[in-house]
């Protein structure tokens, strides 16, 4: 029998793995996009042509695959019907959106991916399924297993070189029998590249999320702009400096000591896999870095970020930085907020954190922490175990 897979989503991400998930024989495939008209427009387009998916691997080589999904639609109860396994490929702000939609519709020993699932996925989730998070698998990987863009709305996607390898965790419901291998069967959809690899517990992963990346480096960059347009748009991970390094490296070593002070607490749990970012980068981006000797050179020299810049708006006078970017909009509420709900949690100081949020969080209009306690008026809207009940380190792993 064939696998019944449910793609969430109608982006990159969900063009790309949706193709390549249809084009294996023994899966079907199901599209769920609730963004406005894109499961029509999709539906249209698939009418008289396969999705065609140009893979570029990492030596510049290039392969074509063709194939489509069974099914794309708006309607959460066809697009549930039957599923095996659930991928949530979207920005996470969009995620309780699919939650709420997919629950009612919910069957017991379900696999459901996070892909990536960004910080407080699994809070979050299991908070809208209720009593079903018990029959089910939440799996949550670090990030997106390629870089990868459409080309053509429902028609042409791209990825551009998978990763060497890629971090998952996933908590398994108490009364879950998943009739399939978790790690295999993702593997089997994505490819052999990047390998899979499973990190102990999904405490540790949202410590990973590298959601960490963007915000140290827009503060570094931006903290003391005089205001004044520049004629040209920064590099945004080559052009870094000492500052802005230094600040990623810091909030790294807040997290770990997080990690670190968990396992003090909490008998049998091995927080050991959450690395310096600087160690990760010399891993994930083993052959594309061409100089290592530290975590700014190691960035600068990263063949994966050619002509990546500072997200920014253009104006008659030049450029100014968009504050109201990913970067921020997804990175703090989804991001460094749940980092900094953990560690308090853990009861680690994170004055790094603490400083990047604050100035952020102006950014955005919002108010999450209040000096150094996660305390403002907007963390509901963000994902820190705390909106969700989760007060202590038991709770935090009793699932
Ligand atoms: P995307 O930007 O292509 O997502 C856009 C899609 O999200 C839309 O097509 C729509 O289906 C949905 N969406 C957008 N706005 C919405 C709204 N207001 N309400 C509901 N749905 C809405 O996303 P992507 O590039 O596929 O990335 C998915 C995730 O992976 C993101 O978290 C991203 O940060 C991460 N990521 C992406 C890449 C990449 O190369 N694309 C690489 C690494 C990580």
């Amino acid at each position: 029998p064939k696998r019944r897979i449910l793609v969430c989503g109608g982006g990159n991400g969900a063009h790309c793995l949706s193709t390549l998930a249809a084009s294996q024989k023994n899966s079907k495939v199901h599209v769920l996009t609730l963004f406005q008209d894109e499961a029509d427009r999709w539906t249209k387009l698939c009418e008289d042509s396969d999705v065609k998916l140009t893979i570029t691997d990492l030596d510049g080589s290039q392969r074509e695959q063709f194939a489509k999904p069974t099914l794309v639609t708006k309607d959460t109860e066809k697009a549930m019907c039957g599923v095996e396994i659930i991928f949530l490929v979207v920005p996470a702000f969009a995620h309780e959106q699919y939650f709420k939609a997919i629950e009612p519709h919910f069957q017991p020993n379900t696999l459901i991916v996070g892909l990536p699932g960004q910080a407080g996925f699994e809070f979050q989730c299991r908070s809208i399924l209720g009593d079903k998070a018990n029959t089910c698998t939440i799996a949550s990987l670090e990030s997106l297993p390629w870089a990868c863009r459409i080309l053509e709305f429902g028609r042409h996607a791209q990825i551009l070189g998978a990763k060497d390898s890629l971090g998952i965790s996933y908590i398994k419901g108490k009364t879950c029998k998943l009739p399939f291998p978790i790690v295999a069967s993702i593997q089997d959809i994505i490819g052999t590249k990047p390998k899979i690899e499973e990190i102990q517990n999904y405490i540790a992963i949202n410590l990973m999320a590298k959601s960490m990346v963007h915000p140290p480096i827009l503060y570094g960059k931006w903290k003391n702009w005089d205001g004044k347009p520049l004629q040209n748009e920064p590099l945004f991970y080559q052009g870094i400096d000492e500052i802005q390094a230094d600040l990623l490296s810091q909030v790294s070593d807040e997290l770990i000591a997080t990690g670190k002070k968990l396992e003090q607490v909490k008998e049998g749990i091995d927080m050991s896999q959450v690395m310096h970012i600087y160690d990760w980068y010399k891993t994930y981006y083993k052959d594309q870095i061409t100089d290592k000797s530290c975590l700014m050179k190691a960035m600068q020299t990263n063949n994966a970020y050619d002509g990546l810049v500072h997200p920014m708006i253009k104006t008659e006078d030049g450029y100014v930085p968009n504050f109201n970017y990913r970067y921020t909009t997804e990175d703090i509420p989804f991001g460094l907020v749940v980092m900094k709900g953990i560690a308090e949690i853990a009861g680690v100081d994170t004055p790094v954190m603490d400083e990047i949020i604050l100035w952020a969080q102006k950014k955005l209009g919002k108010e999450y922490i209040v000096g150094s306690k996660l305390s403002g008026k907007d963390v509901g809207t963000a994902r820190a175990p705390q909106s969700f009940g989760l007060k202590t380190v038991d709770e935090l792993f009793d699932t």
